[in-house]
């Protein structure tokens, strides 16, 4: 099952994620999933309920389904893909690329202290690697 494996994929970031931030639980994964990857949201979340465990036996998962967008090489314009024009909207060159739409990323992750404090996201940053 397709989604089985991603969420295996995703566990495993996410567990190296968490000791990372050295968090003992997290409560949410943030994931990013491109269109392309035609993964189901829901049995998404139904696969990961199958392989939580440790410090994110709980979690949920919050998915944001990435569309890509499409560049152009010409002139170096950029749009949201909205269907396969295979040509620039700008300038009107054929030589453009598609960017995205294929990426599976954790982008974020709530985590639960053990006084019960919310804390630490990827990307935001994990509060762990802050000075105060
Ligand atoms: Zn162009």
């Amino acid at each position: 099952m397709h989604e089985l494996t991603l969420a295996a994929a995703l566990a495993e970031l996410a567990e190296q994620e968490a000791q990372r931030c050295r968090v003992s639980r997290v409560v949410r994964l943030h994931v990013r999933a491109g269109v392309f990857r035609q993964v189901s949201p829901d049995l998404l979340r139904d696969a990961f309920a199958q392989v939580r465990r440790g410090a994110f036996a709980d979690a949920e998962l919050d998915i944001t389904v990435a569309m890509p967008a499409v560049h152009c090489l010409h002139c170096g314009a950029g749009e949201a893909f909205s269907s396969f024009t295979a040509h620039c909207r700008v300038c009107g060159s054929a030589d453009v690329e598609v960017r995205g739409g294929d990426e599976l990323e954790l982008t974020g992750m709530d985590a639960m202290e053990a006084d019960d404090r919310e804390t630490c996201a990827i990307g935001g940053g994990c509060e762990n690697d802050r000075t105060y």
